[in-house]
């Protein structure tokens, strides 16, 4: 009968379109949840840095600026607040970036024990500080070309020799190696012997804004984003990041690379 027929099809269509709508619904639904733990954390992280800018500025504007020492301590701090907060919202907008897959690879050729020395140049002074050795632990006069995002991977290792230099131990080395993994892989590890990290958060490690309680990092400045942003751009190259770590010993990340098919002249 064409008329039953009709109506059963139409029922279909309709149930159909009741469940893709249920569906689109439940969607908003997770994204408006997703917005809202979001923007929480976000004016959480600012908030800290500003309540610190605004201390300043009050009590210097309450008197604190008719001496001449305290009002250049108190203005150093202050503009060391806006850096941190300067910081964060450039995480912030890198994040977001790499979240919605805006943050397209540009991949080249290049050679990654050259591109570990030049971090280990900028991180010098940071290292110094609290008189950590930044060192190869391996044979670093012979280049390993890689094929990879360049200055992504130049922040992947960034972040992570950084991590190294706040959660390392006062006069601890932090050291990387390069090694052959597979035929077509390499895997960069970076290995400190600092406060390490208990297992029970190690599987959270990488979300964004999450940071160990008990660990230095409430006082070590930072966003709680430099290992989302990591595993972000390792993940967008279709490779791996692992981590092992041990309290008191210390601890391990390392992630892998595809090695260039490109033959350089040595
Ligand atoms: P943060 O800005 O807090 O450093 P990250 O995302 O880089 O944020 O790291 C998240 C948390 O993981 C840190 O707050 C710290 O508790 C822990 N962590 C990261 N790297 C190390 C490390 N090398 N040793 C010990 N703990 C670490």
């Amino acid at each position: 009968d064409p008329i039953t027929t009709d109506m059963r099809t139409l029922t279909e269509e309709l149930e159909k379109f009741a469940k893709d709508k249920k569906v689109e619904i439940d969607t908003l639904k997770v994204r408006e949840e997703y917005r809202k733990d979001f923007l929480g954390n976000v004016s959480h992280e600012l908030k800290t840095p500003l309540f610190t800018v605004q201390g300043y500025i009050e009590t210097l504007l309450d008197g604190a600026m008719n001496d001449k020492n305290v009002r250049k301590k108190y203005l150093q701090r202050a503009s060391k607040g806006v850096d941190r907060l300067i910081y964060i919202i450039k995480d912030l907008d890198l994040i977001t970036k790499l979240e919605v897959g805006e943050l397209h690879l540009e991949k080249e050729n290049f050679d990654i024990v050259e591109l570990i020395q030049s971090v280990f140049d900028l991180l010098e002074m940071k290292a110094e500080k609290k008189n950590i050795v930044l060192t190869f632990d391996m044979d670093y006069s012979r280049p390993i070309h890689v094929y990879a995002d360049k200055e992504k991977i130049q922040r992947v290792i960034t972040n992570l020799l950084v991590n190294s230099l706040k959660y390392g131990r006062r006069d601890g080395t932090t050291e990387v190696s390069v090694e052959n993994l597979i035929k077509n892989k390499v895997i960069v590890r970076i290995t400190d012997n600092g406060e390490g990290i208990p297992k029970r958060y190690i599987p959270r490690l990488f979300e964004r804004f999450y940071r160990v309680d008990q660990s230095g990092s409430r006082k070590e400045g930072g966003s709680g984003l430099g290992l989302a942003i990591v595993k972000h751009i390792i993940e967008a190259h279709e490779e791996k990041i692992y981590v092992e770590s041990e309290i008191e010993v210390g601890s391990e990340f390392s992630f892998t690379l595809e090695k260039s098919k490109v033959k350089v002249n040595p």
